[in-house]
C-alpha cells in the first residue's frame, strides 16, 4: 500500500531526533526550543482556576473572546495593528498550526512560497502539504541579511506569498526597516501576501525595534502576522498561537483551522488571556532575562572555538564549526552529544539542498543559568581537545 505521495518529500524531524538522542546519552539538550523553566506563577494558576471554574469544553472554534481581545489589544499596543478580534484573530494550536492553517487557506497546489533559508524547519513541510513549491532565498552569515537582487529573482507570476520570520530562528537576524521595505514593495508589485512569524516578538537585543510588516504602507490587507504564547510565557506545551489577518482572509483560516484542530484548548485560552493582562514590566523581564541568558552562554562558545556574530534576537545562535575540520555537520553533532555531552541541531536541518548547512550547528540558550553554565563548561573541552591533538573530533 506506501504512504501517500505528501508525506515522502521530507523527514522526520532532525529537531526531535536529536532531543532522543541527547535522552539516550544523558546530553544537556540545547537542541529544540523549549524553556527548561517554568511560567510564570500567576500564569500556571489561571490555568488551574479555569479548569476548576468550568471551562472544559470546546471553545469558540476561532478562540475564547477575552483571548482574541487581549490579543487585539496587544497587538493595537504593541505592534500598532488595528484588528477587531470579532473578524481579524484566529487562535489555534500554536504559531505551528496558525502556518499550516493559513497556508492551506490561501496557497494553491503549484504556487511559489518564497521562504528565507536558513528556514525555521516547519516551514518547508507546510508549503509542501500545501502543495506550494518553496522558492528560496538566502539570509547570509556572518550577519545574516539578504541579498536584494536574489530577493528580487525569487518574486515572479506563480509567486503567492512570503514568509517573513523576524527576529528570526535559526540566525536571530532581527529584519530591518530597510529589509522589510523592500519584501513589502515586492509583495505590492507582484500581488503576493506577507506570511510574518513573529513569535519571538519581545525577545529583540538588538537596537532595531521589532517591526511587524503588516503595519507598512499597502501591507494590512496582504499580510497574516502569526504570534503565540509559547515562547513569551515559556508555555511551549500549552499550545495557543494566533493569527491576524484582513476579514476575508480570516474566514479562510478560520475554515481550514476548524476542520483541522476544531480549536485550541479552552481552559488553557482563558489563562493565556491572563498571561496577556501582565504588566509591561513583564516583557521587559522576559528581555532582559534573554539577554542574560545569551551574555553567559555565546562566551563559551566562542572560547570553545564556535564562530559567529552577536545574536539580535530570539534565543538561538547559528555557529559555523569548520574552525573544527568539521565538514559533516551531523556526525559532529552526534559526537557532541555522545562525547562532549551536549546536544545542538544540524546545521543542514534548516537548509534545502542541505549542503549549505554542512559546517553549521545551531545551539539554543533558553535555559537555567545553571544549565547554560554546565553545557558550557562541558564545550569548552571541544576547545581542549583540539589544543591536545588535531582536529580529531572524529576519531573516538
Ligand atoms: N515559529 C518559529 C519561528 C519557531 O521557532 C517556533 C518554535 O520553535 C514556532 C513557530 C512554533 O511555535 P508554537 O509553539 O506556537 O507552535
Amino acid at each position: 500500500m506506501g504512504l501517500a505521495q505528501r508525506v515522502q518529500y521530507f523527514s522526520e524531524s532532525v529537531i526531535r531526533e536529536m532531543t532522543r538522542l541527547a535522552a539516550k546519552y544523558d546530553a544537556i539538550n540545547l537542541g529544540q526550543g523549549m524553556p527548561d523553566f517554568d511560567a510564570p506563577a500567576e500564569v500556571k494558576e489561571a490555568a488551574c482556576r479555569a479548569i476548576h471554574d468550568g471551562y472544559n469544553q470546546y471553545a469558540i472554534t476561532w478562540g475564547a473572546p477575552p483571548l482574541r481581545r487581549a490579543i487585539a489589544e496587544k497587538a493595537r499596543r504593541f505592534n500598532g495593528i488595528d484588528c477587531d478580534p470579532d473578524t481579524n484573530i484566529t487562535v489555534c494550536c500554536g504559531a505551528t498550526e496558525c502556518m499550516m492553517a493559513t497556508m492551506m487557506a490561501l496557497v494553491d497546489p503549484g504556487d511559489e512560497v518564497i521562504i528565507f533559508q536558513p528556514f525555521y524547519e516547519n516551514y518547508g513541510p507546510d508549503a509542501l502539504l500545501t502543495g506550494a513549491k518553496p522558492v528560496w532565498v538566502h539570509l547570509n552569515p556572518p550577519d545574516w541579511s539578504f541579498d536584494a537582487d536574489e530577493l528580487r529573482k525569487a518574486f515572479g507570476p506563480k509567486t503567492r506569498a512570503i514568509i517573513v520570520n523576524t527576529p528570526n530562528n535559526p540566525t536571530g537576524h532581527v529584519f530591518s526597516r530597510a529589509e522589510l521595505d523592500l519584501i513589502a514593495s515586492l509583495c505590492i508589485e507582484h500581488d503576493a501576501y506577507a506570511l510574518a512569524d513573529e513569535i519571538y516578538e519581545y525577545i529583540n537585543y538588538s537596537d532595531k525595534p521589532h517591526l511587524s510588516i503588516a503595519t507598512l504602507p499597502g501591507m494590512q490587507d496582504r499580510t497574516v502576522t502569526i504570534s503565540g504564547l509559547s515562547k513569551t510565557f515559556s508555555i511551549t506545551g500549552w499550545r495557543l498561537g494566533y493569527c491576524i489577518a484582513p476579514a476575508e482572509l480570516t474566514n479562510g483560516i478560520r475554515k481550514a483551522h476548524d476542520f483541522l484542530t476544531v480549536g485550541a484548548p479552552h481552559p488553557l485560552q482563558m489563562a493565556g488571556a491572563a498571561a496577556m493582562a501582565l504588566p509591561d514590566s513583564y516583557y521587559q523581564y522576559l528581555k532582559d532575562g534573554y539577554r542574560q541568558r545569551k551574555d553567559l552562554f555565546l562566551p563559551y562558545l566562542r572560547e570553545a572555538g564556535f564562530q559567529f556574530n552577536d545574536v539580535e534576537g530570539a534565543y538561538y545562535v547559528m555557529t559555523d564549526i569548520s574552525r573544527f575540520g568539521a565538514t559533516n555537520d551531523t556526525e559532529f553533532v552526534n559526537w557532541m552529544i555522545r562525547e562532549i555531552g551536549v546536544s545542538a541541531v544540524p546545521g543542514s536541518s534548516f537548509y534545502r539542498p542541505s549542503e549549505r548547512g554542512h559546517t553549521q550547528v545551531r545551539f539554543m540558550f533558553a535555559k537555567k543559568d545553571e544549565t547554560l553554565k554546565a553545557a558550557g563548561e562541558r564545550l569548552l573541552r571541544i576547545r581542549d581537545r583540539l589544543k591536545a591533538s588535531a582536529p580529531t573530533w572524529l576519531a573516538k
